[in-house]
């Protein structure tokens, strides 16, 4: 596992909370599955417009697969990569298929209300970054296997990490973070209860 010569930032995400950050061109982010079985919503802007974000759609036929494996780029929507997925250290199940969670999902799933959600993790961490960004996008869920099957068929399951696994991540550009620990506790997507994450990030 690569060891940082230095440690910039090292978060603690509490279970089914996010956090937003800054890293430069070349940061490693390590994205630690602390208990197992718990993805991490993960998603990245450009610091110079954060209107360019990463893209599964766009990763997907730059690489010719349906995720990243170690040694693929995750790219923008400007078709540019972003970060590159340098050391998975786990199953490597990293969905590149389903939008986060939230609000109307849980109401779906009958979920107690109110519910936390990766999406309004999301825009607290943006809002908290102090960038202007309501839309809806895709992220990429790390940790998350969500199965397809031979039929076409999706099969949520649970992501079969052990504590300690992690992946560590190199920005390509300058750019904003938002991660979190996803809170779904209505199917199998985190293995029935959300457990915490840890963030370093170095160089
Ligand atoms: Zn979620």
């Amino acid at each position: 596992m690569t060891a940082f010569a230095e440690t910039i930032h090292d978060f603690h995400i509490p279970a089914r909370a996010g956090k937003g950050f800054r890293v430069a061109k070349g940061d490693l982010i390590r994205i630690t599955d602390l208990q197992g079985d718990q993805p991490c919503d993960f998603w990245a802007f450009a610091a110079e417009n954060p209107r360019e974000f990463l893209s599964p759609e766009h990763t997907k036929p730059s690489i010719s697969k349906v995720s990243p494996k170690q040694g693929d780029a995750a790219y923008t929507n400007y078709r540019r990569p972003i970060v590159t997925l340098v050391e998975d250290n786990s199953i490597g199940n990293h969905d590149m298929q389903f939008a986060a969670c939230d609000e109307p999902r849980y109401i779906q799933l009958k979920a107690p209300m109110p519910h936390a959600s990766c999406q309004g993790n999301l825009h607290m961490a943006l809002e908290e970054l102090g960038i202007d960004f309501d839309a809806v996008i895709q992220p990429w869920n790390l940790f998350t296997n969500f199965f397809i099957l031979p039929d076409g068929g999706i099969d949520i399951r649970p992501p079969g990490t052990k504590g300690g696994d992690n992946v560590v991540l190199r920005a390509e550009m300058d750019a904003h973070i938002v991660v979190s620990a996803c809170p779904q506790d209505m199917n199998p997507t985190c293995g029935g209860s959300p457990t915490d994450l840890r963030v370093e990030v170095g160089r």
